[in-house]
């Protein structure tokens, strides 16, 4: 039995580390660093460095890296050794404070949507005090933020920290107002409940499109797919359950506190959800749980896949960001209390998120917005592309009750007047469970459903702070400069949910009904990526990020660039993948196929006369598809040649999802329909039931 509570974070320098290294005015003055975001002076920096060299060379590193997260999503890292040369020959292991604080990547490489020319290719990564380092493979992560020479962000990390800053000066505004003198700070805390698949790995290398697209471009349906519900919760397979318990284990080495582990609903899915934290430690903790669950799949034979849909006709996989604020004393600012005083201040911070949402559906929508999730919302198994918001029956019918002056009429009927009378306790449980809801209130949090599996969380938390911050911002100015705050309050709330209630919706979010409802309450339904992303520039967008410094107006369009060009990468890279397996395998085995059948017919009508109808129909079958199949690889690679230099990346990006996308979907129609009829020995992709139940059968010959 391993000793659990020693492992967990032993590869961190976390604060028993740091109590224990360093001396004490240098933990001090290190401590008010990343409580206040003083200055961290250069003699301090040096202390910490040799400090957390010290620690980890004894632990086994050689190597310290600054860790980073560019805009491709997936973190970066570049390695330098500690040794240093002495005149003697021999060397000595260094780390000063200022290869701790600040190194300069080439950088030439990372998308910047033009913010930073090739030939000024000077990147900075800056030490972010407040996500521990760690030691991994050994060499020492140090976490940093990343921005150009001038100071723009090229980073998901920077924007993220901006955005928490924003949402913790606004929340304290609010706080002050409700005579709160303990709370220094406000954080926003996420815990992000991530889904993945795992695959054979045997059958994945035999899939050169999952390799390159992280999905299958092509499969027919199996037999049995997730008809039978018999996959969610599960028992694991003793594979799978090996793979979690080491997965569980590096994670808890690194700090990182995985909690939850279960089957989903599709064969071969599984979940796997932490303790929620800060945001910006649950952003980089999720980007080192996706990359441990493929390298540690990879150790057991496994393919980890993210992708938000690598099987058409199963459920794909998302991620939930359950959202909520909190103070450094740790009071969860969306915990509805039971005291009047409380109910009140929670039910201004709830409608404050009423409101954001509703005002910025846009800007929440294009958050989740990627090619590969295109592929689940609104497709009956995650969100629809509307944002709207389950609050459940409860807290709807006292926010109503608010709004029209009635009596909230619950078990035990307490009149409602904010400050006054007893509000009712909202006891956890009775919130009845929505599932299908975008944007879910659960207790004392939001979750956030409509985030894709392979996403960094960092941009859809970005809008979520930034967008909370601007109403908690109007709400402190007129709440500040009221004269009878309880009167105002009051008004505030009831006419805050009044103008925001279209967004509140507790029913079937999967329904048809609810789309035709949402377009009569006015509510978006931005439903490909194409069409979500351009709001990411409208001038609403700019003044909301520009005045709480989250994002310059440079740094908006640049953003824009690169994730419409992601887009448009993304899909050509699927189409050329498409072409090549096409050309190259697909044809070869009907052609196969076909002269075994023609050669079969032919010697069987030189014999006799036997019945041929089976060989001849099929080939005729099969004869007609390849025909029909050599002709959508024409479209698609015309559709292809179509798609350079458009006058806009919005034009291109809409090119490749109506004209591309829809070539690729008129061709894997016939590749799939031709699976159903080659014979299988001869065709050269594993099938999805192979697939999908990989792991869960063993090998399937
Ligand atoms: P549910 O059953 O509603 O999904 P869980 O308790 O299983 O809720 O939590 C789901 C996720 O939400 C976990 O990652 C959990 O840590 C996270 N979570 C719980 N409370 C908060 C909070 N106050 N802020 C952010 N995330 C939270
Ligand atoms: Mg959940």
């Amino acid at each position: 039995m391993k000793d659990i509570q020693n492992l967990f974070g032993s590869c961190v320098f976390n604060d028993t580390v740091m109590q224990t290294r360093l001396p004490k005015d240098t933990y001090r003055a290190l401590k008010k660093t990343m409580s206040q975001g003083t200055h961290l002076e250069v003699d301090v920096a040096n202390v910490v460095a040799n400090a957390m060299k010290d620690w980890a060379v004894e632990k086994g590193a050689t190597h310290f890296t600054h860790w980073f997260q560019p805009m491709t999503g997936i973190t970066a890292e570049k390695h330098d050794s500690f040794i240093s040369p002495k005149d003697n020959g021999k060397i000595i292991m260094e780390f000063s404070g200022k290869e701790l604080v600040r190194g300069e990547p080439d950088a030439s490489s990372f998308p910047s949507g033009g913010l930073r020319a090739t030939f000024e290719a000077r990147g900075y990564t800056v030490w972010d005090i407040t996500s521990y380092a760690f030691i991994k493979d050994g060499t020492l992560y140090i976490p940093t933020a990343y921005c150009s020479y001038s100071g723009e962000a090229l980073d998901k990390k920077t924007p993220l920290l901006r955005s928490m800053e924003a949402l913790d000066k606004q929340a304290m505004r609010i706080l002050k107002l409700f005579g709160n003198v303990t709370a220094k700070r406000v954080v926003a805390t996420v815990g992000p409940e991530q889904e993945y698949f795992l695959v054979d790995k045997k059958v994945y290398l035999k899939r050169p499109d999952l390799i390159y697209t992280g999905r299958t471009l092509f499969g027919a349906r199996p037999p049995k797919g997730q008809e039978l519900e018999d996959h969610y919760f599960g028992s694991l397979e003793s594979r799978v359950s090996v793979f979690m318990k080491e997965l569980d284990e590096e994670l808890w080495k690194l700090g990182i506190y995985s909690k939850t582990k279960h089957n989903e609903v599709a064969p071969a899915q599984h979940e796997l959800a932490p303790v929620f934290s800060t945001a910006n430690i649950a952003t980089d903790h999720n980007q080192l749980t996706m990359e441990l669950m493929q390298s540690i799949a990879n150790r057991h034979g496994m393919a980890c896949l993210l992708h938000e849909k690598p099987f058409a006709g199963v459920n794909g996989s998302g991620k939930h960001n359950n959202w909520s604020i909190s103070t450094d004393t740790g009071v969860n600012l969306l915990e509805p209390g039971e005291t009047p005083y409380e109910n009140a201040q929670f039910l201004l911070f709830l409608v404050a998120v009423i409101k954001a949402v509703d005002e910025y559906q846009d800007l929440l929508r294009l958050s989740a917005a990627s090619a590969g999730n295109d592929h689940r919302l609104g497709a009956n198994e995650a969100p629809p592309a509307i944002i709207s918001m389950f609050l459940g029956n409860e807290l709807t019918e006292i926010l109503e009750a608010l709004e029209t002056d009635t009596k909230y009429r619950n078990r035990e009927r307490h009149s409602m007047e904010i400050g006054v009378s007893v509000l009712p306790h909202f006891p956890k449980d009775t919130t009845d469970r929505n599932r299908t809801s975008p944007f879910a209130f659960t207790g004392n949090k939001f979750e956030f459903r409509m985030l894709g599996s392979a996403f960094s969380i960092a941009g859809p938390n970005i809008v979520l702070n930034t967008v909370v911050a601007e109403v908690l911002r109007q709400f402190a100015d007129t709440l500040e400069k009221s004269e009878n705050f309880k009167t105002d309050l009051a008004l505030l709330v009831k006419n805050t949910f009044h103008e925001h209630k279209r967004i509140v919706f507790n029913g079937n979010n999967y329904g048809e009904e609810w789309v035709t409802e949402a377009q009569r309450r006015g509510l978006l339904n931005l439903k490909t990526t194409p069409d979500a992303l351009p709001a990411f520039i409208q001038p609403k967008s700019v003044d909301v990020f520009t005045r709480h410094h989250v994002f310059t107006e440079p740094e908006l369009h640049s953003r824009y660039e690169i994730l419409m060009e992601g887009y448009c990468k993304t899909i050509h890279i699927e189409a050329l993948t498409m072409i090549d397996i096409v050309k190259k395998e697909i044809f070869s085995a009907s052609m196969d196929y076909q002269n075994e059948l023609a050669t079969l017919l032919q010697r069987k009508q030189s014999c006799g006369e036997y019945d041929t109808l089976p060989e001849a129909s099929l080939l005729e079958q099969i004869s007609k598809l390849s025909t029909c199949l050599w002709k959508k690889r024409i479209a698609l690679e015309s559709a292809i040649l179509d798609s350079g230099e458009k006058r806009t990346i919005l034009a291109q990006a809409n090119f490749y999802r109506d004209r591309v996308f829809t070539a690729m979907s008129e061709l894997r129609l016939v590749v799939d329909e031709l699976e159903t009829l080659v014979a299988k020995k001869h065709w050269p992709l594993p099938g999805y039931a192979e697939l999908l139940y990989s792991i869960s059968q063993g090998d399937i010959p």
